[in-house]
């Protein structure tokens, strides 16, 4: 439960309305998420089963991977929404981790796990793509 929360201007830092959306929009995620690995186990295991045509080997393996490759990428979007909702219990969701400004609801309604206003996301972007290119 979000208690005690500083009160901060309206327009800039979430309500307490406003929190509380984003965090059903959080759980909804993670449901989501949750089920889409389910049928995607379930999917790996059906394939396991047909695989015995060794012409199909093949196509099967990349598929395989792919799907893999998937349910990675969902964990690791669980874990943000995860950290995302223990900020909303600690109050410091909605501020950015890099300059501590509100990010804005309206981009956390865009992307409700997202940790940094779109300023501080930019130039980690930019300074990630020179740290490729050196
Ligand atoms: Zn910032």
């Amino acid at each position: 439960m979000i208690a005690n929360a500083p009160p901060l201007p309206e327009d800039e830092y979430l309500s307490h309305e406003e929190l509380m959306h984003l965090h059903g929009v959080l759980q909804d995620q993670a449901a989501l998420l949750l089920n889409a690995n389910r049928q995607n186990i379930s999917h790996l295991t059906d394939q396991r089963e047909i695989d015995s045509d060794a012409v199909d080997q093949a196509s099967n393996e990349s598929d395989r991977g792919f799907s893999l490759r998937l349910a990675d990428r969902d964990r690791l979007m669980l874990k943000k929404i995860q950290s995302a909702q223990a900020r909303m219990v600690e109050g410091e969701y909605g501020c950015c981790e890099g300059c501590g400004e509100p990010i804005g609801y309206n981009r956390q309604v865009a992307r409700p796990v997202a940790t940094q206003c779109i300023d501080c996301k930019t130039s980690a972007e930019q300074s990630e793509r020179r740290s490729w290119q050196a």
